[in-house]
């Protein structure tokens, strides 16, 4: 597991702030990073000296991080190595999904200039996560830092993940708007029936919401990304899930089929969530063979790829995040490794009946 928050000495600054980590500085935002002994590093930034464990400096090289000496942190926000840099907008949610991995709270840390910033500082042609809870509880700050990071940064593209309950006509503006365009919405909908959407994600009425939030989204134009986490509440009714999205969600792609994180509320009901489709499949197929067949592209998120037939493999590209990303014993030497999923890193090793090296 990569560690995101690093402890770290900081010396000569009292606010928390953000800068990118160089060997040579060539921008106002640029600290350097160096080795002063073997099992140091030190970021200057003016006056400001932070010191980190490490004996390599490559390992941040490039990367954006807030400096916070309060709490003796260094955060890494983007790292320059990764594909999955995602911003934590807020940890408060007006849904309470049951399998959420992230369960919401009720305060809120309003990081937004920081985010802005480090934005700013991220490498060329980076596509930046926005997460929460919900980020769009925050919608006129979300909407305001994207319009000026894409004015400064139009190289950039984003993904929000929200629960589409806060969209309205108004918003239709931002979405058709060149900032608005470098968006992907990626949006949950767990079942095409009201009552077990609600329930899934705790919340009555959410179903009605979310197709309000959708149509605007579907009028705007915008980039949709449907996500279906995969439990045992739902894995009976993907087929009719399918047939709902073909006959009113035509214009959202892909339709990201996800299987559960073993983490936040999903640790502690495990075995009455997990659907193993390493041994019941079927389902599954004919759902995606249904989306397909309606021009419905549809990827299968954080499947390890010998749980799924072969037929299928070409839809289940790797997607965990680097940092919460590992594989087991079972996978040395497999010849799929390089572009499998794999598992999260706090995956039950026992959570498939039948998982083989290829
Ligand atoms: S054995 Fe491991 S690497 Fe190979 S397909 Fe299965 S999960 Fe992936």
């Amino acid at each position: 597991m990569i560690s995101l928050i690093v402890p770290a000495d900081i010396r000569g600054a009292e606010k928390p702030f953000v800068v990118r980590l160089t060997a040579e500085a060539s921008h106002v935002n640029d600290a350097v990073l160096r080795q002063t002994d073997p099992d140091t590093l030190l970021v200057t930034y003016g006056r400001t000296r932070a010191r980190l464990n490490g004996s390599d400096t490559s390992q941040y090289a490039g990367d954006v991080v807030l400096l916070d000496p309060e709490r003796a942190i260094m955060h890494r926000l983007i790292r320059a190595k990764s594909r999955h840099n995602t911003f934590v907008v807020t940890e408060r949610c007006d849904q309470l999904c049951v399998m959420c991995s992230q369960p919401p709270k009720k305060t809120h840390f309003d990081n937004f200039e920081h985010f802005e910033k480090a934005s700013q500082l991220a490498p060329t042609n980076a596509v930046l996560g926005f997460s929460g809870g919900e980020p769009t509880l925050y919608k006129d700050q979300l909407f305001g830092l994207l319009e000026r990071v894409h004015d400064a940064r139009p190289d950039l593209r984003f993904h929000v993940l929200t629960n589409g309950q806060h969209f309205t006509d108004a918003d239709i503006q931002f979405f058709s708007s060149p900032a608005g365009r470098k968006v992907q919405w990626g949006v949950p909908l767990y079942a095409a029936d009201r009552a077990l959407h609600d329930s899934i994600v705790g919340k009555i009425g959410a179903f009605e919401r979310l197709q309000t939030g959708l149509a605007i989204l579907g009028r705007s134009g915008a980039q949709i990304e449907l996500r279906t986490v995969l439990t045992r509440m739902n894995s009976e009714v993907l087929t009719e899930l399918a047939h709902f999205i073909a006959r009113f969600v035509p214009f959202a792609a892909p339709w990201a089929i996800m299987q559960l994180e073993r983490i936040g509320f999903a640790k502690n009901r495990w075995n009455e969530l997990f659907f193993d489709n390493s041994v019941a499949f079927d389902r599954l197929a004919e759902a995606i063979d249904i989306a397909r067949v309606s021009d419905i592209p549809v990827l299968l998120y954080n499947f390890p790829l010998c749980t799924v037939p072969p037929a299928y493999r070409a839809l289940a590209p790797a997607t965990i995040s680097d940092w919460k990303n590992k594989f087991l014993p079972e996978c040395d030497g497999c010849k799929l490794r390089t572009s499998c999923s794999g598992f999260f890193e706090w995956h039950s090793d026992q959570a498939y009946l039948r998982l083989e090296r290829q």
